[in-house]
């Protein structure tokens, strides 16, 4: 049994699931596969009220969403609940905008009266990660269900029961079965699945490791796919930057879900006048969080989604201390049974220390001194990541000017990450590659179909 629901506040199993069979397999296959011939006889616009429906529902169970959440991989209760309203928004965006991404694209040819009309490929299969257990879900389910791709999800093995709440709650919004059947899957069996001939894509956020083995199968068939992987993200201080406006944000875009946010903000780059500022601002603001609860609102920290993951993040920080690295605040073990990781900055890295090109999932900061904005833009680009960026100037111009040097997904000015059913999400380099959202996530499995007539 490898789907398990073990709370990382207590560190005690809640709840095991069955592993799915090769026939639960076959079943969902030929479920999907039946539907999705059903939907290309039917206008997408038929499925736009039950997506509004499932919306609806989500907002309804928005408690019980958020709890269960909570309880499996410790997200903290606002910041749960937050995210079920995030989720039912992009549900009802893709619901009323589908019609327009759907429009036929009519093109100017010599050849004839030529239009691209976008249509379904077929059955898709989701494979997703605990940080925001519906969200990520829901980015790649709210388009191609519009668009008539039904799906198969093998989510992470540590939230089966958010999974398997979804598919529950899309069902009963009404929502044809095999829409999206959730599995408890081994990677074999994902493995094998990609290799069906009636799978036609698969969508996978997660490690690079994981992408790295899907895309791998993905190419192999010939299947389309998307990657959205992890990051290294800066947040650059230039040295026109209002300070009041960057302290009030950076701690944030490091700290928001116990710091396990693929886009958060992991290097602070800072330019030499404001550095000493920053840093004590940012110690200060990452002493104060309190282990706790994460069910109780009074509680602002959370645990990390595991004890296992708590124990990579304190390997990945002695490796870095070992090699050189100063620790300004926290690294000091927090004594409780849960997942706890005090929040912790790191300054003192040079390009020799395994944390300078690596990805800390969890509440770790890394703080960097720059003499100038040219060499804050080459440390930003000296990284395998690419997923976003943040840049602080009082200067629109200046900020407009380094976002886009910087090789990066996104790039978010005066501000720290945020995601929004409108605004495409995905990376560059060993982030991955497609976009999710926005018209780009409609667009990341559809036939473009040409239809010319002489
Ligand atoms: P993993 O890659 O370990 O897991 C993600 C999902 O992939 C899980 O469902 C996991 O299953 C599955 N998986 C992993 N390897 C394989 C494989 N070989 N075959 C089939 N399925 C596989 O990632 P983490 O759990 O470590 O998640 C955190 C990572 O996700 C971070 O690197 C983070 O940056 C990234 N991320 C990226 C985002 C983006 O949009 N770019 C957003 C959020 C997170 P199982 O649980 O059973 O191992």
């Amino acid at each position: 049994m490898t789907y398990q629901t073990i709370n990382p506040y207590t560190n005690q199993l809640v709840k095991t699931y069955p592993d799915s069979s090769d026939d639960d397999l076959e079943r969902a296959l030929s479920l999907g596969h039946g539907l999705y011939k059903k939907w290309r006889q039917e206008p997408a616009a038929t499925r736009s009220q039950s997506l509004h429906t499932i919306a609806s529902s989500m907002r309804k169970k928005k408690d019980e969403l958020a709890q269960l959440m909570t309880l499996e991989m410790g997200k903290r209760i606002q910041e749960a609940e937050f995210e079920v309203d995030l989720c039912a928004d992009i549900a009802d965006y893709f619901a009323d905008e589908s019609e327009n991404f759907l429009r036929p694209t009519p093109l100017v040819t010599k050849a004839g009266k030529a239009y691209v009309v976008k249509q379904a490929i077929g059955v898709l299969m989701m494979v997703e990660p605990w940080n925001f257990p519906y969200y990520q879900i829901m980015r790649v389910f709210a388009p191609n269900y519009m668009l008539g791709n039904p799906m198969i999800l093998k989510h992470a093995s540590n939230v089966p029961g958010c999974a398997q709440a979804f598919a529950d709650l899309v069902r009963e919004a009404g929502a044809p079965e095999g829409s999206i059947t959730n599995l408890f899957l081994n990677y074999d069996q994902v493995d094998a699945a990609i290799a069906d001939k009636r799978l036609a894509g698969v969508a996978l956020t997660g490690s690079e490791r994981g992408g790295s083995s899907v895309a791998q199968t993905a190419g192999k068939y010939l299947k389309k796919s998307t990657m959205e992987l992890g990051g290294n993200d800066v947040f650059i201080v230039l040295d026109d930057a209002d300070m009041d406006l960057v302290k009030q944000m950076a701690p944030g875009a490091r700290l928001g879900n116990a710091g396990q946010v693929c886009c958060a903000s992991k290097r602070f780059v800072v330019m030499d006048n404001l550095y000493d500022d920053f840093l004590s601002s940012m110690v200060e603001a990452f002493r104060k969080p309190e282990p706790g609860d994460p069910a109780d609102p009074a509680t602002t920290l959370a645990p990390l989604s595991s004890v296992g993951a708590r124990d990579k993040l304190q390997e990945q920080v002695d490796a870095a201390v070992a090699a050189g690295a100063q620790v300004a605040v926290g690294n000091e073990r927090i004594d409780s049974p849960g997942a706890f990781f005090r929040p912790t900055i790191l300054t003192g890295i040079d390009s020799s220390n395994p944390a300078y090109d690596q990805e800390m999932f969890g509440p770790v900061a890394a703080v960097y001194k720059v003499g100038s904005e040219q060499e804050a833009i080459d440390l930003a680009n000296d990284s395998s990541y690419g997923l976003g960026s943040v840049v602080m100037s009082q200067d629109p111009d200046r900020a407009d000017r380094v976002a886009r040097a910087i090789e990066t997904g996104m790039g978010f000015i005066n501000g720290g990450w945020t995601t929004a059913p409108e605004l495409p999400f995905g990376g560059v380099k060993n982030s991955g590659y497609g976009r999710e959202l926005y018209t780009y996530g409609f667009d990341a499995f559809t036939n473009e179909h040409l239809i010319l007539s002489y």
